[in-house]
């Protein structure tokens, strides 16, 4: 099995930091805190947005970048089957960064912001070399009803929404309905709510579905047998399999739950199914699948 560096950063963290008082710690898309006698739980995520690793200014305007910047974020709040409730923003630039650079960064991150009700209540501004962005978003959803990734049994099936291999496709060529798909990833807010009393276990498609797949499989304590996901229009089973930046779900459901063939106009496909067995072991059409999707550290 290769080696998968990220996780094991984040294993070595959670082991620092030790027994966890929040309702779910380390590990998941979010962190969900219970307030005492609330019938709603939080949930919080932060991510990062760094020049020349996640975008280019040469090709990303700043309004394409500021949407970004909170769409990763609320696809983590969508992962959760959360609702959006506010997002606090720390954001260093550096020197070529002209003001009107600036009011177009914020135009495009507070347009995101209004059509899904996400306030951005607070932050922190500085300089840096390269742009920096660190966005938490924290969201709500009723006590119970968050959706986790390690909670998939062996016997539920595995599903994606839409297709994949859109942003690693729009990320090599530049053009198109694949670049736009790089460009704005659409958080699927409404569909990771809709999944809530439906899916099992349930995650964002961050790092590519083969990575994905095997984090939510060592979180669950299972493996998985999966069929090709569907494929966007013009990208590769390579680029589906392991590109990143989809930012769809994956999700599980138990097989006697009814899963739709769309919603709200989103193809939901069935990939596979959960298995006992070697945690985090996956394979695609009975072949071990590799472990080939964008880790940082690696
Ligand atoms: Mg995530």
């Amino acid at each position: 099995m290769p080696v998968v560096q990220e996780q094991r950063i984040v294993d070595r963290i959670r082991a620092k930091v030790g027994a966890s008082r929040m309702a779910l710690g380390i590990g998941d898309d979010c962190a969900i805190f219970r307030p005492r006698s609330a019938r709603e739980e939080l949930v919080f995520t932060t991510d990062m947005l760094v020049e020349d690793v996640h975008f280019r200014r040469e090709t990303h305007t700043p309004a394409q970048v500021g949407y970004k910047a909170l769409a990763r974020g609320l696809s983590d709040i969508a992962a959760m089957g959360a609702e959006p409730r506010f997002c606090l923003l720390s954001v260093a630039f550096p020197k070529w960064a002209s003001s009107s650079w600036i009011d177009r960064f914020f135009d495009g991150l507070l347009a995101l912001a209004r059509a899904t009700g996400t306030e951005l209540a607070g932050g922190d501004l500085s300089h840096a070399a390269a742009f920096t962005a660190d966005i938490t978003v924290c969201g709500s959803a009723p006590v119970g009803a968050s959706l986790r990734r390690s909670t998939a049994h062996a016997g539920d099936y595995v599903y994606v929404s839409d297709t994949l291999g859109g942003s690693a496709l729009g990320l090599a060529t530049s053009k198109g309905a694949a670049w736009k798909r790089h460009l704005r990833p659409e958080p699927r807010l409404a569909l990771g709510r809709y999944l809530r009393t439906r899916a099992s276990a349930a995650m964002d498609i961050t790092d590519g579905l083969s990575l994905d797949l095997h984090r939510l499989c060592l979180a669950s304590n299972v493996s998985a047998d999966i069929e090709p996901p569907p494929l966007f229009r013009g990208a590769s089973l390579e680029q589906a399999l392991h590109g990143g930046e989809d930012y769809e779900l994956l999700f599980t459901a138990r097989p006697n739950k009814r899963i739709p063939a769309a919603f709200g106009g989103i193809a939901l496909t069935r990939i596979g199914q959960i298995r006992r067995g070697h945690a985090g072991e996956m394979r695609q059409a009975g072949k071990p699948l590799p472990i080939k999707g964008y880790d940082h550290f690696s």
